[in-house]
């Protein structure tokens, strides 16, 4: 989609430190980390948010969420444990409009979130 940042890192022309990627999905750390562990797992394609997905896009969404638990084997946080958040909308805090699982983890995180 034109003027997505997210697009722009799934198809390489903006840089992003990658940690993990196959056709369908790429992980990267995100820019500003909020734990010591903190990687976005997004579809390439671009879908906004879960609020958008689509009949016939549960295969792809479960990919991500496979790729969310190999990024948090890779940086080491499986076994002390780790959080995914997919944000939606403004109440949620959704910044960017592209489907994202944040994988949070090295540090314990509080509940319920603010
Ligand atoms: P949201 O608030 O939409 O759930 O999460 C968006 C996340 O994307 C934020 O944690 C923010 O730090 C991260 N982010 C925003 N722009 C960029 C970028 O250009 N590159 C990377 N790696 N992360 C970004
Ligand atoms: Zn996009």
């Amino acid at each position: 989609m034109a003027g997505c940042i997210f697009c722009g890192i799934a198809r390489g022309e903006v840089p992003a430190k990658v940690v993990l990627e196959n056709d369908d999905v790429i992980a990267f750390h995100d820019l500003d980390p909020k734990a010591p562990t903190h990687v976005l797992v997004i579809p390439r394609r671009h879908i906004a948010s879960i609020d958008e997905m689509a009949d016939g896009d549960e295969a792809l969404i479960g990919r991500v969420f496979a790729m969310a638990r190999d990024v948090a084997r890779d940086q080491g946080v499986q076994e002390g444990g780790y959080r995914l958040v997919t944000n939606i909308g403004r109440n949620a805090g959704q910044s960017v409009d592209h489907l994202h699982v944040h994988v949070l983890g090295g540090r314990r995180l509080t509940w319920p979130p603010g």
